[in-house]
């Protein structure tokens, strides 16, 4: 493998991967091989440094996608080996010129690694990114337990009542999940399907919430994905906190949320 020394701009965003790592072990929101990371690194490599010898594994990309330098976790692999373990547990990608292939260039180090079954997902979010939201480079997909549970809930079917019930819990969660949570309609995990319904929910929103399943947000860098879904998920944690207590919330009014969107 042609090994690359990474730049210290990238060893900086690979050392807050480890520590969101161990944020998500202790919250139990990565339990076995759960979630997977990816950070979209291309603005951090010269190009000239990283093509050449490398061997391509074949991958259907979407063609914009060529030239495309990602951080990404591998199958199988176990998020809270991020925390020690970074170089085993995930690796850095270059995708081909052609976008029919991509190149491991750092990291891999485990026998039999291959980068996560939801890279088509984590690439084509990237890429809509790269478009549509051009600051933000890092994707987080984690297990938080209470939006997990909202996920079961009746007001899963409707976003609209969802979201209110979530930003009335407290007035950090309507400023710093301004445009909140999208109930994304179960899919199969690593399939395209799972791929397009989450994109869709970019569109709106700030958090994509897997019916069932788990919930993506993507960030400037990892901190700041992984500060979307602590906070969406503390308002959730209140509200079944209420709910477990015997009580409807009095919530904010609409007005007092109304008067948070100055800071939004
Ligand atoms: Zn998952």
């Amino acid at each position: 493998m042609n090994e690359l020394k990474i730049p210290l701009k990238v060893k900086e965003e690979l050392d807050k991967v480890s520590r969101i790592a161990g944020y998500l072990w202790q919250r139990e929101w990565a339990e076995r091989n759960a979630g997977n990371i990816s950070i979209n690194l291309t603005s951090f490599f010269d190009k000239e440094e990283i093509q050449g010898a490398n061997e391509y594994v074949p991958f259907d990309f979407p063609k914009e996608t060529a030239g495309f330098v990602i951080f990404i976790t591998g199958t199988g692999c176990y998020l809270r080996d991020l925390i020690d373990k970074i170089e085993e547990a995930a690796c850095i990608i270059h995708i081909n010129d052609d976008a029919t292939g991509y190149s491991i260039i750092w990291g891999g180090r485990k026998e039999g690694f291959a980068p996560t079954c939801e890279l088509i997902s984590h690439v084509s979010i990237h890429l809509f990114n790269t478009k549509n939201n051009p600051s933000h480079l890092a994707i987080l997909h984690t297990h938080p337990l209470e939006l997990i549970v909202m996920s079961h809930h009746e007001l899963f079917q409707n976003e609209e009542k969802l979201n209110f019930a979530l930003w009335r819990m407290c007035p950090e969660i309507r400023v710093f999940v301004p445009k909140g949570v999208h109930c994304t309609p179960y899919a199969l995990s690593s399939t395209e399907a799972l791929a397009k319904v989450t994109i869709e929910a970019f569109k709106t929103r700030n958090i994509s919430l897997w019916e069932k399943h788990g919930a993506t947000a993507t960030g400037e860098d990892i901190e700041k994905a992984w500060d979307y879904l602590d906070v969406a998920n503390k308002a959730a944690k209140l509200l079944l906190m209420c709910w477990s207590a015997g009580f409807e919330p009095a919530g904010l009014s609409k007005e007092q949320l109304t008067e948070l969107e100055q800071f939004t």
